[in-house]
């Protein structure tokens, strides 16, 4: 059994920046991530979606260009180099900015598998990658008391 100050659960934007800021602030941090780090943001939605959008872009100001006396001979564009492309600029991202190893030189234990609650203290972590443990299950308790919403939260409805 470990004991953390904070678990995070999912490496995605939100959970990359929780397990950041609590490591910094000097909270024995772990983050759990069952798939890749980086979540939606870096696989699915800000990422490629902007490469994307900035390819467009290019490629319609190319096609404008002869308004502004520039002459640029035919635009076309090659999907499979695009998104090749893309995937280059996901990987950058990755390994600059959500790798496992980025997290582990800022303190963060970032353990590969799925976590589930045991009981409010207790997390249970299913391996989804193959470690140096092997196949199986690591619980990991988070030993303080849980912090309360606000009060207006707990209200609020959300
Ligand atoms: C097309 C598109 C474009 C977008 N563009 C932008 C943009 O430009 N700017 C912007 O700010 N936002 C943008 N977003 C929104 C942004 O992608 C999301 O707000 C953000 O990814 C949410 O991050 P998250 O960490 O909350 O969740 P997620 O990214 O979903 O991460 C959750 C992570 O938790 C993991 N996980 C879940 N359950 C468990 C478990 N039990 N154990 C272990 N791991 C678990 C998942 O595998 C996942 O990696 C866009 C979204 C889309 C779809």
């Amino acid at each position: 059994m470990k004991e953390y100050d904070v678990i995070v659960i999912g490496a995605g934007a939100a959970g990359l920046t929780a397990a950041g800021v609590s490591a910094s602030l000097g909270a024995k941090t772990a983050m759990i991530e069952a798939r890749k780090n980086g979540g939606d943001c870096t696989w699915y939605g800000c990422i490629p979606s902007k490469t994307l959008i900035h390819a467009a872009t290019t490629a319609w100001q190319a096609r404008k260009a002869k308004n502004f006396g520039i002459n640029i001979p035919e635009i076309s564009v090659d999907f499979p180099a695009l998104m090749k492309h893309i995937r280059s600029v996901q990987e950058h991202i990755y390994n600059e900015a959500d790798a496992p190893a980025v997290y582990e030189r800022m303190g963060v234990e970032v353990i590969s598998g799925r976590a589930s609650f045991v009981d409010e203290h207790t997390i249970s972590i299913r391996r989804t990658r193959s470690t140096t443990d092997g196949q199986g299950e690591i619980f990991c308790h988070r030993h303080r008391k849980p912090a309360s919403y606000p009060p207006h939260r707990r209200t609020s409805g959300y």
